[in-house]
């Protein structure tokens, strides 16, 4: 129906910007409302332009055509946690180790790999919560400046954490000893160039409090790493942006019904990160094949496929999954607590975690959501909409519509109907750059 020409190039400065017309498909802006069905999405250099039913948007001759018939075309994913230094290694204290001594370069390259599988994988923007400040700032700018291919990447750097109260050493984290300290790490992350503050468990009301303050006094906001009540009220009381991991069932029964009120009447976001072990563990044990996935064999290089495969050989001991059978107990209540109170969700998966791989882990969690009972629409929305509004850039991603980023995915089949829809994706489209095109 629709010429297939191409993929755009990145641009010479100086040249007319390209343009490019995705067409034909349906069209999922990022808000819930209907579809617009056969599509037209014009994009003139990094920015969409014009949109509409192609039958009535008139597509000028200097166009390039990228056929989309057939398909769905949404805004491009956003995942709101994920850890570029991990790969889906079943265990922490074997991967880094391993890394370490493959040479300097390795960590470098892992980032890398990630990046790029998440950007094959349709995310066009994500957080990293968790690694090395140099190593997290090179990835990003190498990313930034069209070096290596990935998501618009916003880095936390190291975590804050207490010291004795979270993992350090593998993640950069950095352990204070004081609340005074806990706030002079966050303006020293902050001059250094991170984007975003991860405070992790293990701190205390006052920590939450100071982080909190001196992160915005830099204009960056803190996702929380919270999994206990009084972590989530405190995080909740002091102003802390993102409460992460809130309702992934960690080891603990639902919230008291206070707390998610307290959270819905704040309006405070919460990325749940549901799908990443007590969903893969019994996914993996009724299809274990999912782990040789011959994505993986293509994206990693061939040691670190080895490595990962053997670290999975008996993943059903892996101390990371030591509570997981406690865990699927509460998981669906987990989730429903705020699925039906109204709280406003964004999408993270923490990505990279055990057998949680980059090229799926944004699907899954989507998966999760649609099974119990979120329509498909509103998590498309939570994937691209509301996870641009908690990044605080709603005014350049998040929906198909002009004046936007041209952040856009085309992915086959209709994901209104079958959400996993969303693993198929064939088009990526990055500030009106095509990064990925279905093969000729
Ligand atoms: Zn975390
Ligand atoms: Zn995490």
């Amino acid at each position: 129906m629709f010429a297939a020409r191409p993929a755009t190039q990145p641009r010479l400065s100086g040249a007319a910007p390209a343009k490019i017309a995705l067409v034909g498909g349906m069209l999922l802006d990022g808000y819930e409302a209907p579809p617009i069905h056969h599509a037209a999405v014009l994009i003139e250099g990094d920015r969409i332009v014009k949109v509409g039913p192609a039958a009535s948007t008139p597509i000028p001759p200097d166009y390039t055509i990228v056929d989309t018939s057939g398909r769905t075309m949404l805004p491009g994913m956003i995942e709101l946690h994920g850890h570029l230094i991990l790969l889906g290694h079943g265990n922490y204290a074997t991967w880094f180790p391993w890394v370490a001594k493959q040479g300097p370069g390795m960590l470098g390259t892992v980032m890398e790999v990630a990046a790029k599988q998440l950007l094959m994988a349709g995310v066009t923007s994500a957080v990293d919560l968790g690694a090395p400040l140099r190593e997290s700032l090179a990835v990003r700018d190498r990313i930034n400046k069209g070096d290596i291919p990935g998501p618009r990447m916003s880095m936390s750097g190291p975590w804050i954490t207490r010291q004795g109260g979270g993992m350090t050493d593998q993640f950069g984290g950095i352990a204070v000893t004081s609340t005074a300290q806990a706030a002079a790490e966050v303006e020293k992350l902050a001059k250094a160039g991170v984007d975003v503050i991860k405070a992790h468990s293990g701190l205390t009301r006052d920590d939450y409090q100071a982080i909190a303050d001196t992160a915005h006094k830099f204009g960056l906001r803190v996702h929380a790493h919270v999994y206990a009540e009084t972590d989530v009220r405190n995080a909740l009381e002091t102003g802390i942006d993102v409460l992460s991991h809130a309702g992934s069932a960690g080891t603990a029964p639902p919230y008291s019904p206070q707390l998610i009120t307290d959270i819905v009447n704040a309006g405070r976001p919460v990325v749940i990160t549901a799908a990443h072990r007590a969903w893969i563990y019994p996914d993996t044990a009724a299809f274990p094949e999912r782990l040789q996935d011959p994505q993986l064999r293509k994206d990693f290089p061939p040691a670190v496929y080895a490595e990962i495969q053997d670290s999975l050989k008996n993943w059903r001991a892996l101390g990371y999954f030591g509570r997981t059978d406690r865990e699927m107990i509460f998981r669906d209540k987990g989730v429903t607590q705020f699925t039906d109170s109204g709280t406003v969700l964004g999408m993270g998966t923490d990505s990279g975690t055990p057998m949680n791989f980059h090229t799926e882990a944004l699907w899954r969690e989507a998966k999760v959501h649609v099974d119990l009972g979120m329509p498909a629409i509103k998590v498309i929305s939570a994937l691209t909409r509301v996870g641009a509004t908690i990044l605080g850039k709603q005014r350049d991603l998040g929906t198909v519509e002009p004046g936007k980023l041209a952040d856009i995915i085309v992915v086959n089949g209709n994901p209104l109907y079958d959400i996993t829809a969303l693993a198929h994706v064939e088009t990526v489209v990055k500030g009106g750059t095509v990064v990925k095109s279905p093969r000729p």
